[in-house]
């Protein structure tokens, strides 16, 4: 090992084995590369198999100081790409999280802190995982080194899964203006108090307030209620967003192309983008997790069709419940000139592409943080857990988006599509998104409020020393 690597400070960084969870921490670990630290990213043994099935073999050469170890998860063996993976059954995960993942971390950082008396990399210095596990924090305490959460969801649903899981009334939650029941995150309206979600996350919000600091993928701009909110709860928190505008303003980010799907990204989605109008394609994309019934399917694909307009549709093998569905050859007929259907896409650079214009997303968190750094309004059918909150601030608060009925109809659907492409609503929702587009280029460029945050967490937490 050289003698720059020797000093250089090495964070450990340990996702919820999630897409929605490892993508906003491998873009914290690409920054904390910026800056300077040795970079060891902790994936499943399942999830690294995927990965480097998605990135080819060569993805990983010439990263001395970017790495990847993985643990097992603990859950059942399975055929890659099966119907009903396991590891994408949120209670199933978590119960293993639980059970499971504590030792083998434990042994995978003595593995590299011996290996680091060998020279073989820098001693570990830091951790930083997700806010929805505890044996992280155990495990840094052991250690004696500094723990940084990152929040996966926004600051909102934080506030709402830290402070308020035994919530029965909405109007009494400080903050959260006009919100009706079903805007709340699926976990925290349970009325069973033996809920395994619920005690799951009472579990891990009990160990929050040890950590050395709390980061949100999220910018003031946006949540700035939540954060006040939050930071009279828990300690040290601060917003440290968003990252895809952050990680654009890395000058020679040699790591730039270096992505973390779990599913192969087909190739056509951009191809066939250049072949379209500036602005004309709406994009269709549910996340990684959300499944829908053949009808709901069934009503978006004849909402797409009949609004006339150009669409990318990403339809994930696992999208339908119980299979996949045939779409027919009228359908077929009807939109062939102007659509594509796909199973994964490099959905930041589909969104960032000139040629889409409207985005109908699930609501995940990290869509939606795509979405405003790429200035693209919203229509929006959210599923479980955080989206509807998110819904809510995307339609109600943000007004970039509009929200489809639960009960999706085709005629709704091919309404709603014509309002943000073409429509009044859709321009005004275009004007905010690009507001705050710029306003996320603000605060992340140097001297912005996150990369100030961001500076201050690495030289107060990260490099203090223990
Ligand atoms: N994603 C992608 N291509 C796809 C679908 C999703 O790259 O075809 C990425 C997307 O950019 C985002 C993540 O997968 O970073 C999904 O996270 P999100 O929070 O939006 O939703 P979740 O999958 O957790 O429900």
């Amino acid at each position: 090992m050289s003698n720059i690597a020797e000093r250089k400070p090495h964070a450990v960084l340990v996702p919820v084995p999630l897409q929605g969870h490892i993508n906003p921490l491998f873009k914290l670990a690409k920054l904390l590369h910026s800056r300077g630290f040795h970079i060891t990213f902790v994936h499943t043994d399942y999830n690294h198999k995927r990965y480097l099935k998605s990135r080819g073999p060569n993805a990983l050469r010439g990263l001395p100081d970017f790495r990847f170890e993985t643990i097992p998860d603990g859950l059942p063996p399975l055929n890659d790409d099966s119907d009903g993976d396991v590891s994408q059954h949120i209670p199933s995960l978590c119960d293993s999280i639980r059970n499971n993942f504590l030792q083998p971390f434990r042994q995978l950082l003595a593995k590299l802190n011996h290996s680091a008396t060998t020279g073989l990399n820098p001693p570990v210095t830091c951790l930083l995982s997700d806010c929805f596990m505890s044996f992280p924090i155990q495990v840094a305490q052991e250690l004696s080194v500094p723990i940084i959460l990152l929040s996966p969801v926004s600051a909102d649903e934080s506030y709402l899964t830290n402070g308020y899981l035994d919530t029965t009334k909405v109007e009494c939650i400080p903050g959260l203006n006009n919100f009706r029941m079903r805007d709340l995150p699926s976990y925290v309206k349970t009325a069973d108090p033996n809920d395994f979600m619920l005690e799951y996350f009472i579990e891990v919000a009990g160990r929050v307030p040890t950590v050395s600091a709390i980061v949100f993928n999220t910018f003031d701009e946006l949540e700035r209620d939540a954060m006040n909110a939050l930071s009279s709860m828990l300690p040290s928190l601060c917003t440290i967003g968003p990252f895809p505008s952050f990680l654009d303003q890395i000058p020679n980010n040699h790591l730039a192309s270096l992505g973390s799907n779990l599913w192969n990204e087909d190739p056509k989605c951009l191809q066939w983008l250049q072949s379209q109008e500036p602005r004309s394609v709406v994009y269709v994309n549910f996340g990684s997790i959300t499944v829908m019934s053949a009808d709901q399917l069934l009503e978006f694909a004849w909402g797409l069709a009949n609004s006339k307009k150009p669409f990318l549709w990403i339809i994930r093998p696992d999208l339908v419940i119980g299979g996949s569905v045939i779409l027919s050859s009228d359908f077929v007929n009807e939109t062939r000139d102007r659509s594509l259907i796909a199973g994964w896409c490099p959905q930041e650079q589909v969104l960032n592409h000139s040629s889409v214009g409207g985005f109908l997303t699930h609501c995940g968190w990290n869509s939606i943080t795509e979405s405003v750094c790429a200035g693209v309004p919203m229509l929006c059918w959210p599923f479980f857990a955080d989206q509807p909150t998110n819904c809510r601030y995307v339609c109600n608060e943000w007004e970039i988006g509009i929200e489809i009925d639960t009960n999706v109809k085709r005629e709704e659907v091919e309404k709603l599509v014509n309002e943000l492409m073409v429509g009044e609503k859709g321009k005004k929702m275009r004007k905010k998104t690009m507001y705050l587009k710029k306003k996320a280029e603000e605060f992340t460029k140097p001297g912005g409020r996150s990369y100030m945050n961001l500076d201050k967490v690495i030289k107060e937490v990260l490099l203090k020393q223990t």
